[in-house]
């Protein structure tokens, strides 16, 4: 069986609404295996007394670019990234940097927690055969290289 991997990143003022709806989904967490940011790791790691959460850098040290790299590798199933929508972050550039790896390769993203219910009750999250169809960028590598 396929096991879906999710990656989980919340900025601080959203940390706490992650952290317990992760928390209250524990049981659909289960199965799946979770990469997160260091920090927003290491309060799930505490909440839900998992150690196999796989903690990245912290956000602002790169950890959202190594969440973008696992994107473009094809070893991420499902963001959910609690960006905060009213404070500026360090690292905004490496925010839209990692929604817009997000939205190329076709992954669902889930940024606030009505979202996240939605994507992790779907069917598809417990069904090894649906596949996200994956783009096509055959064209795009082939292109001519402009002088
Ligand atoms: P953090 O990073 O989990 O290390 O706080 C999240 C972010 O700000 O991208």
């Amino acid at each position: 069986m396929a096991v879906k991997s999710v990656a989980l990143v919340a900025h601080d003022n959203k940390k706490k609404e992650l952290v317990d709806w992760v928390a209250d989904n524990r049981t659909r967490f289960a199965p799946l295996t979770l990469y997160a940011t260091g920090t927003t790791g290491r309060l799930l790691r505490d909440s839900l007394e998992r150690d196999d959460i796989h903690c990245l850098l912290s956000g602002p040290l790169g950890g959202d670019q190594q969440i973008g790299a696992k994107i473009a590798e094809g070893e991420i199933d499902l963001l959910v990234f609690f960006w905060d929508p009213l404070e500026p972050q360090p690292h905004d550039p490496d925010i839209k940097a990692l929604l817009r790896i997000a939205a190329l390769w076709n992954i669902p993203v889930a940024c606030n927690r009505a979202t996240a219910e939605f994507i992790l009750t779907s069917a598809y999250m417990t069904d090894d055969q649906h596949q996200p169809k994956k783009p096509d960028f055959s064209d795009y590598i082939g292109r001519p290289a402009s002088a």
